[in-house]
């Protein structure tokens, strides 16, 4: 078999956890598989990296901002591959340009193309076990590129694409894929597989055990995902099709995101164009708005319209918002940072009522006020104060009976 294994920043922290992953790795190429890895930057050096740029500047240019962060995977790339020659066994380190990974141009989170990986290729045919940097790429006009956070999971789903590999291992710090986040909820349970459609709502609402695009990757060229600790031989979670067994089970997972922030234009006018006006400013600022809603005042002329978009552009989606807010003539505008969208998500709720009205039910019961909700066929999200969402996670992954048995 031909598989790629991807380790994720706490599994590559140290030169000890470095050693680990090439033991593994070698163990894995001597039961008879090509093995290609892939590997993320020690924990927290991304964070670091990003922290020096911000001393230097408050926006700091985003072509060099990739330059830099693509060195913390050259890193962990390089000095796994001698990790794995120390242990007698050939191996080639690659950065993303010498894996042929291009991408387009939007810096900091660059889509990739397509991936040449001739080079690559021909080692492992040779025999070597090889080691690309994750997280990066190079554009046609050979500018380093990053893919987003958590980046490293789609370099490993799109590199065993590519390569046609029978298997994705991504291995992390937890058991696999669970009913919740097991750091917050000691009683969330391990899934044997989940659905690509429930792990890619589940990773879009919040749940970084994999990067949202890592999953639409696996989901559209049906790469076979497994999730797994690199700290222990646990089985993982496969990331799979659809199968009738999981339409048995109405909620399979709760998953919270805080990286929200609410804007609220009071007073707008009710007319048409508008929402239409509002929408498009934001838009062309190259912000995603998540929730919308619009409640028109009880006289019918004038409307409030609230919208979330993520936490790191609420700046400039607030400056934008106030300009385009005054053209309007409306009341003002008002932003609240402290919130968290909290979902539940399963592909059984597409044949069961009364998921929705039991998820309200649970969180008033536990005095939890929504501000906002949004629905699609398989998952259910409330926007409610950040101060809630611990305790909002834990009862309604109690109310859909999630817990271990
Ligand atoms: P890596 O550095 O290996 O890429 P991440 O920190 O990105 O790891 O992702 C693993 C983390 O995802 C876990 O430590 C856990 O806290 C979090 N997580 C959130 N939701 C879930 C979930 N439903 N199942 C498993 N882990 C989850
Ligand atoms: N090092 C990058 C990050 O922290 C990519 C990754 O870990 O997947 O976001
Ligand atoms: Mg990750």
């Amino acid at each position: 078999m031909l598989i790629v294994q991807k380790y994720g920043g706490t599994s590559v922290a140290n030169v000890e956890r470095i050693k680990a992953v090439a033991e593994r790795v070698v163990k894995t190429a001597k039961e008879g598989h090509k093995v290609a890895v892939v590997v993320s930057a020690m924990a927290g050096e991304t964070d670091k990296l990003i922290n020096l740029a911000h001393q230097v500047s408050s926006a700091p240019r985003e072509r060099e901002m990739d330059l830099m962060l693509s060195s913390g995977e050259r890193v962990t790339c390089a000095l796994t591959a001698i990790a794995i020659e120390e242990l007698g066994h050939k191996a080639m380190a690659f950065t993303g340009r010498q894996m042929g990974i291009i991408t387009d141009d939007v810096h900091t989170k660059a889509k990739i193309e397509k991936i040449a990986g001739e080079r690559a290729k021909k080692a492992l045919d040779e025999g070597y076990i090889i080691v690309v940097a994750g997280f990066q790429g190079i554009t046609e006009k050979e500018d380093v590129t990053t893919l987003g956070r958590g980046g490293s999971d789609l370099s490993a789903v799109a590199i065993a694409s590519a390569l046609n590999a029978d298997l994705c291992e991504i291995y992390t710090d937890v058991d696999g894929v669970y009913t919740t986040d097991p750091n917050i909820v000691p009683e969330a349970r391990k899934l044997d597989k989940i659905s690509y459609e429930e792990m890619l709502e589940l990773a879009s609402l919040g749940a970084k055990v994999l990067q949202t695009r890592s999953v639409e990757f696996a989901m559209k060229y049906e790469v076979p995902v497994v999730v797994r600790s690199s700290f222990n031989d646990n089985p993982g979670t496969l990331v799979t099709k659809e199968d009738k067994d999981m339409e048995k089970v109405i909620v399979s997972g709760v998953a919270y995101d805080k990286n929200q922030a609410k804007i609220t234009v009071m007073g707008v006018p009710d007319k048409p164009g508008i929402a239409a006006r509002l929408f498009k400013g934001i838009a062309d600022a190259g912000i995603v708005v998540d929730i919308i809603v619009q409640n028109v005042s009880s006289d019918g002329k004038a409307a409030d319209i609230s919208f979330t978009v993520p936490k790191t552009d609420a700046k400039k989606a607030l400056k934008m918002t106030e300009t385009i807010a005054k053209e309007l003539g409306a009341k003002g505008v008002d932003i609240r940072e402290d919130i968290a969208k909290i979902s539940i998500v399963g592909v059984g709720m597409r044949t069961h009522s009364g998921v929705a009205s039991q998820m309200f039910e649970t969180l008033a019961k536990h005095g939890v006020n929504i501000l906002m909700i949004s629905t699609s066929e398989i998952k259910v999200s409330c926007i409610i104060d950040a101060k809630y969402t611990e305790l909002a996670v834990r009862v309604l992954h109690d109310a859909f009976g999630l817990a271990q048995g």
